[in-house]
């Protein structure tokens, strides 16, 4: 039998074809709830849009823990080879907005919840290993300049170049987003890193601090610039019909999950700050460890409930992994939370794809769309007497050394120059995509002004000679 068609609060309708009017031609009558209900609801039906990371993809996966690593860390996910977690992933464009074209020139989010029996693991990383800047206090002017004009509102080449020219730590970055990486041909061909320097720490209370890597098993596959701009004619949704499909078929993309770990005393004789995240960590001084498989093998049902409603935070790490002294995970861990009580309303947490495997037991009472019990009838104040949740210090984490004066400090150069990784990066690409990343920064770079080139191919120049003039030569200076 056929499920009857209800109002909001259940109550069954008559007729949804045809409005209640005063006579055949007479007009609507305000008493026709069911219409006003109707037309109120679609009216809102449209929330805030991520200033950043609109358009999406998510799916629903495992992870397998396949390698022993608790000598690193206590965190219960890794307790056991063979534990599988269940998790979900969200896969987004940076710049462009919810309805933009997927094949476009730009970073790709990827962020990932882990629902473990600790409470949710977010990771909320990208497919490039390094960002544009290593300080949040950068971060909104960042992506002003690689969103709208405020005249024109259309996107200027102007705007992203005079910014990347005047910041030289976003050289490594702009130099990936230039390579052939910087536009995959679909989700399962990219690589996703959780970028910033997290840390573990293990059972017997000592700090690691940890890069973490997700391996495409696909194979890295990317677009050129020609047949991507194509195709965001011809398929805007070109990479979240890719994914649907691939996963609806049986073909579950997989990524092998590494990490890098280095002890906690050695950050400070490493050459590099490894709380910088315009760097990496080089493979040779920190070796991917392997730690199991990541899978992607069932599409959400609903994409507003699951993918749009889905919302990550750095700052959900579970007891063995916590943060590092990297300032823009640091900002990162107030921004998320506070973008999704905007976006969501302060109990996002309890929304269905937010919520945690394990019961929730806090003193956080009332607020909008309290849509579960509300705590019942526990306590909702501490200390009381009536057996209401309690702290347990087994979770403490060791103490973290820090020293030095309260101050604004700009990066020294020399130790920790931004231009030795973007070189190292120019340096490994075969001559094929040298070549090509040199033709894709002309021709955005060639749109600017003389100055803003001028000032670029200096940069370009000081990572790589080569790697200048070729940009140089492109733009005919
Ligand atoms: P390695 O030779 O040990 O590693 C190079 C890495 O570069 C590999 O992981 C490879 O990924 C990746 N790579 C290859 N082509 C590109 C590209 N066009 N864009 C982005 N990444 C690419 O060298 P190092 O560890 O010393 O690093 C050298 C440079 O490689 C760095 O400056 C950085 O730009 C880049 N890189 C380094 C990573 C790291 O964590 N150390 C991670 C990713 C990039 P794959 O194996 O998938 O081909």
């Amino acid at each position: 039998m056929k499920k009857k068609l209800t109002t909001a609060a259940g109550i069954p309708v008559p007729d949804n074809q045809t409005s209640l009017t005063a006579g055949e031609r007479g007009p609507t009558l305000l008493q026709d709830h069911y219409l006003l209900e109707k037309l109120a609801h679609f009216n809102r039906e449209r929330i805030p849009e991520r200033v950043v990371h609109a358009k999406a993809a998510g799916a629903h996966g495992t992870l397998t823990i396949t390698q022993d690593i608790t000598k690193y860390t206590k965190a219960r996910l890794f307790a056991k080879v063979g534990n599988k977690i269940p998790m979900f992933g969200r896969f987004s464009t940076v710049a462009g907005e919810k309805g933009s074209a997927d094949t476009v020139r730009d970073v790709r989010g990827f962020a990932l919840k882990f629902y473990t029996e600790e409470g949710n693991w977010d990771l909320v990383g990208n497919n490039t290993p390094v960002f544009f800047i290593r300080d949040a206090i950068k971060f909104p002017d960042f992506i002003h300049s690689q969103k709208r004009d405020p005249k024109t509102n259309t996107r200027s080449d102007t705007m992203q170049w005079d910014f990347w020219s005047r910041v030289p730590e976003s050289l490594h970055q702009v130099t990936i987003l230039m390579s052939d990486r910087g536009l995959p041909k679909g989700i399962p061909f990219m690589n996703g890193y959780g970028s910033h320097t997290y840390s573990f720490i293990n059972a017997k209370n000592e700090r690691f601090w940890v890069k973490f890597h997700f391996k495409t098993q696909q194979g890295i596959q990317c677009f050129t610039q020609a047949e991507g701009d194509e195709l965001a004619g011809k398929d805007a949704d070109y990479h979240t019909r890719q994914l649907f499909e691939m996963i609806e078929r049986g073909d579950h993309p997989k990524w092998t999950f590494y990490v890098q770990v280095m002890p906690e005393k050695e950050a400070e004789t490493y050459r590099w700050n490894p709380f910088d995240l315009t760097k990496v960590w080089p493979h040779g001084d920190y070796p991917l460890i392997e730690v199991g498989v990541m899978e992607l093998n069932r599409n959400p049902k609903n994409y507003h409930a699951e993918v749009e409603q889905s919302a990550f935070s750095p700052a959900n790490v579970v007891p063995g992994i916590s943060f590092s002294p990297c300032k823009m995970l640091q900002a990162r861990i107030f921004a998320y939370a506070d973008a999704h009580r905007y976006r969501l309303g302060v109990n996002f947490e309890r929304l269905p794809i937010n919520r945690p495997i394990v019961d929730v037991h806090n003193y956080q009472r009332d607020g909008l769309m309290r849509f579960d019990d509300n705590g019942g009838d526990s306590p909702n104040y501490e200390p009381n007497s009536f057996d209401g949740p309690v702290e347990d210090h087994a979770f403490d984490e060791p103490p973290l050394k820090i020293s030095g004066d309260a101050d604004r400090y700009e990066q020294k150069r020399g130790v920790d120059d931004d231009y030795v990784q973007p070189g190292d990066l120019f340096r490994l690409m075969p001559p094929d995509e040298q070549q090509r990343t040199i033709q894709n920064i002309v021709g955005s770079l060639g749109k600017t002004p003389k100055e803003i080139q001028r000032k670029m191919v200096e940069h370009f120049r000081r990572a790589d000679i080569k790697y200048g003039d070729g940009v140089a030569k492109g733009l005919g200076l």
